[in-house]
């Protein structure tokens, strides 16, 4: 327990005497915070703005509840007794979970918010906050497009995960330099679809890319050298005069 977490500080925000109007359609909040004084009076003022509020005390019952229930929002204390925050966040996303993740972080903690939006949170509000901006933030990550992007990508048994860069195919780690990522990363992104040159460069490279060189293809050369070398499916693909694809089906021009 922090300094900040302790029982004896005051209660670290302003709950707004009138509920905002403008929240009409129902969210579910999983609450996650194990001082139950915080956590009382945080659903209190959620609930006065017209949230749906469910409490979990500690890590294992916040992954409990979010598997037995469907949440628009979480907002997820990083101190937590058995199980802390960014451990919850991290399987939460790990298990597919898609809904925006505020995480509460100590006031000065900057490796803890670097931690928390790495293990797949959306948004922190250092404690203590102000209830107002707590507010205004959840009604932010209401507004975000619902189809965020998940920390861990899938295809076959290729496996990447977005926040730590790390490959893996069948389990077994790929080391790639960050551009090897950025362009795998670009192609899994788009799986299923032609990837051509010229929109693989301006997601991947900068304005310096030189148009004429062979640069990607030397890029798709190295990727392939690591992946698809080994016994499991070929995964990238080329569409002649089109550009690349990055499949688990098996494609024409593939021999
Ligand atoms: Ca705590």
């Amino acid at each position: 327990m922090s300094a900040l977490e302790t029982p004896s500080h005051p209660l670290p925000f302003i709950v707004l005497s009138s509920p905002i109007p403008h929240n009409k359609s129902s969210v579910r909040i999983l609450l996650v915070e194990d001082e139950s004084r915080v956590a009382g009076f945080v659903a209190r003022g959620l609930r006065e703005n017209a949230y749906a509020v469910d409490i979990a005390a500690d890590g294992e019952q916040a992954l409990y509840l979010a598997s037995v229930n469907e949440y628009d929002l979480v907002i997820l204390d990083c101190m937590l007794p058995l199980k802390d925050g960014h451990a919850v966040c991290r399987e939460l996303r790990g298990s597919g979970f898609r809904a925006p993740i505020l995480m509460l972080t100590a006031l000065d903690a900057i490796d803890d918010r670097v931690a928390g939006l790495d293990s797949g949170a959306d948004d922190y509000l250092p404690k203590p906050f102000d209830f107002k901006e707590l507010l205004a933030r959840l009604r932010a990550l209401q507004r975000r497009p619902r189809d965020v992007r998940p920390a861990i990508l899938r295809v076959d048994d290729l496996v990447l995960n977005t926040a730590s860069h790390a490959a893996s195919r069948g389990g077994k780690p790929v080391s790639l330099t960050a551009k090897e990522y950025a362009l795998l990363e670009f192609l899994v992104l788009n799986q299923g679809r032609v990837a051509g040159r010229e929109r693989i460069a301006q997601h991947v490279w900068d304005d310096n890319f030189d148009p004429f060189s062979n640069v990607i293809d030397v890029y798709i050369k190295r990727l392939r050298a690591k992946l698809d070398a080994g016994p499991g499916r070929r995964l990238i693909h080329t569409r002649r005069g089109e550009g690349y694809i990055l499949s688990a089906s098996p494609e024409p021009g593939d021999d």
